[in-house]
């Protein structure tokens, strides 16, 4: 499922495991599909790529307890949304606001010192594609913009 052009990138560019655990990322999502009981919503669209991911989170006492993504996109986008959710199921919203926000500076800014949790590091690689940021960052920046629309003890509704 990898178009010769993600292929291309993934292949010549990335470090051999780093492009190992995002192809896997990619070919297997975690937390794929859409929350029923979702407390918050939303979507985002990369128009330079195409990619179109939306975020459901449920937040129960002050805690993402459960994340889903859904959409499509590139191998990157995809790939960055799956790695998003281990980051942060379980963890309060303050903290997971700031993994997102620190994923972003981490593909932003150059003199970020941040270091993304689990899987995510190894999207640092895209740096190198200032194109491919958007991608990485889709799925972040909808969770970020889905919890600051709804507030962080938005009720179910
Ligand atoms: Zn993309």
């Amino acid at each position: 499922m990898v178009s010769a052009k993600w292929g291309d990138i993934l292949g010549a560019n990335l470090d051999e495991l780093y492009r190992e655990v995002i192809l896997d990322h990619f070919q297997n999502p975690r937390r794929m599909g859409t929350l029923p009981e979702a407390t918050h919503t939303l979507g985002l669209h990369n128009p330079t790529c195409g990619d179109k991911i939306a975020v459901d989170l449920q937040v129960e006492d002050g805690r993402v307890a459960d994340y889903r993504f859904s959409g499509h996109g590139c191998s990157i986008s995809m790939a960055s949304a799956s790695m998003l959710g281990d980051a942060v199921v379980g963890k309060p919203v303050a903290q997971a606001t700031e993994v997102a926000r620190g994923f972003v500076d981490f593909l932003t800014n150059p003199q970020s010192q941040e270091t993304p949790p689990g899987d995510l590091e190894a999207l640092g690689g895209v740096r190198k594609f200032p194109a491919r940021v958007k991608c990485a960052t889709l799925a972040h920046n909808a969770l970020m913009e889905a919890l600051a629309a709804h507030g962080v003890h938005a009720e179910p509704h």
